[in-house]
């Protein structure tokens, strides 16, 4: 469905943003990989997929490694047709006591990485009368969470960026929807079970199912892949017309 489309998925060398990018990878569209870490395993996993694949190192919090890799992604493969807003971290803290450099940090990866990508993504979507930007929120997009003041903020700073995206690209075939997942089992959400093992001195185990269990009704974790399924959804045909949404896939967490 996606054959000879590009995607750009950042923060794609782990978790969510790698997920989807093997799911678009498996509709045909060829993939620019970035984020920290190892990076020739999800290289080699997605070329095994039958398409290019290309990764740049742009360090989401500088506004000019977001221009260089955007060029960057242009010059391997014509256009970016599908961004992927992804890559995200993580503090939690009490607002008195939050250092002043995570919220820095957080405001920047979490939202304004997006905003960069998105203002030099549009013009070539715009011209090519096609486009699908995917900002991963999280459904803290869409409600609050005590110790996560930065995170909130951005994500629903991520929400609104959104709607913004797809009003002003309505009448074009450029679309811009929000993913808004609950618990995904990812390297961000095991540091968080890690500080629940280390503070209540309980299991893994134990501390995941607290977790799970504070917030979310299914008490079972949505997946990458699944994920990566609405995306593909975002993509397709039937998606030109969903705009400005933020859709959650949260087991229920928001319906609360
Ligand atoms: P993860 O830690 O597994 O992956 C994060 C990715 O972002 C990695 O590839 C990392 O290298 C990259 N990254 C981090 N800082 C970066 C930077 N400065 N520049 C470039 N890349 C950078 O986390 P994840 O859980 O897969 O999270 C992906 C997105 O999904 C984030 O935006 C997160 O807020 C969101 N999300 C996650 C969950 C969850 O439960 N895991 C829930 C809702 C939303």
């Amino acid at each position: 469905m996606l054959k000879g489309k590009t995607a750009l998925v950042t923060g794609s060398t782990s978790g969510i943003g790698l997920g989807i990018a093997r799911s678009l990878a498996a509709q045909g569209a060829n993939i620019v990989l970035n984020g920290f870490g190892d990076v020739q395993g999800p290289k080699a996993e997605i070329a095994a997929l039958g398409v290019k694949v290309a990764y740049h190192g742009a360090d989401m919090s500088r506004p000019a490694e977001i221009e260089d890799m955007m060029k960057f992604a242009a010059a391997q493969f014509g256009r970016v047709d599908i961004l992927v807003n992804n890559a995200g971290i993580q503090h939690v803290a009490k607002i008195e006591n939050f250092p002043v450099d995570k919220w820095d940090a957080i405001l920047a990866i979490n939202l304004s990485s997006a905003f960069h990508a998105t203002r030099l993504a549009l013009p070539a979507m715009q011209a090519a009368n096609w486009g699908r930007i995917i900002n991963l929120a999280s459904v803290h997009g869409l409600v609050g969470s005590a110790e996560k003041s930065a995170y909130v903020a951005a994500k629903h700073g991520l929400v609104g960026l959104t709607k913004v995206t797809a009003l002003e690209n309505a009448t074009t075939g450029v679309t811009c929807n929000a993913i808004c997942p609950g618990w995904v089992l990812t390297p961000l959400v095991q540091k968080q079970i890690d500080a629940k093992v280390a503070g209540g001195g309980i299991s893994n185990e134990a501390a995941t199912r607290q977790l799970l269990g504070e917030k979310e009704p299914s008490m079972q974790f949505t997946t990458p892949a699944e994920l990566g399924e609405l995306a593909v959804f975002f993509c397709s045909p039937a998606g030109n017309n969903v705009r400005g949404v933020a859709w959650n896939m949260d087991g229920g967490w928001a319906a609360q």
